[in-house]
């Protein structure tokens, strides 16, 4: 039976920009009595709030639908975004630093495992929100899927290597290009087992 792959929808409201996300730090200083730029940039407290709003939101909405987090650690899930501007203009690539910060640590585990897809731009002034289907993927490793995953392994076990936790199958299973494995998934170290 194929694999059941989880979807979940979250409405969250429309992230600010990284120019508004971020601000200088500036510290006092009592000689001068005068503030100076420390040179490091931080979140500026308009940020740190609509961080929590759509934090707050999206546990909200995930309570209604199934997910699995821990398979976030060691997958990657796709995030299909369908935005809804406040104005026209604004580039979508500006609004993700603070949604997959938002959703880290609440939706999956680290958002370098996160494929994001523009699915569609449009302008709603009335209502700015994003509109997300997150979705994990079919494939794993270099594999299109659990069942080809599979099949390579079943091949696998009847390998010399197979006992000793063959290092290029598990490569294989984190998504490494090796020459030892070529285009049609052919392994040509496979050495048939003895008995
Ligand atoms: S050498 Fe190839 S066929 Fe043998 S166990 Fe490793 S990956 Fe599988």
């Amino acid at each position: 039976m194929p694999e059941k792959l989880l979807k979940i929808k979250l409405i969250i409201p429309l992230p600010i920009s990284i120019n508004k996300l971020y601000i200088n730090q500036y510290v006092y200083d009592p000689k001068t009595k005068k503030w100076i730029p420390t040179g490091k940039r931080i979140m500026s407290e308009e940020g740190k709030k609509l961080k929590e709003q759509i934090q707050l939101e999206t546990i909200k909405q995930l309570q209604s639908q199934e997910w699995d987090y821990e398979w976030t650690k060691t997958n990657y899930i796709y995030q299909d975004c369908y935005i809804y501007m406040n104005r026209a203009g604004r580039d979508d690539n500006n609004i993700f630093k603070l949604l997959n910060d938002s959703l880290e640590k609440v939706v999956y585990d680290n958002d370098s495992r996160v494929l994001t897809r523009t699915q569609r731009i449009l302008i709603d002034s009335e209502n700015p929100r994003v509109e997300l289907i997150i979705s994990q993927v079919p494939f794993r490793g270099i594999f299109d899927n659990e069942e080809q995953m599979r099949q390579f392994e079943e091949r696998c076990r009847t390998c010399r290597r197979y006992k000793n936790n063959c290092s290029i199958l598990k490569k294989a299973k984190e998504g490494r290009i090796q020459k030892e494995i070529d285009e049609k998934l052919n392994c040509k170290e496979y050495k048939k087992k003895k008995g």
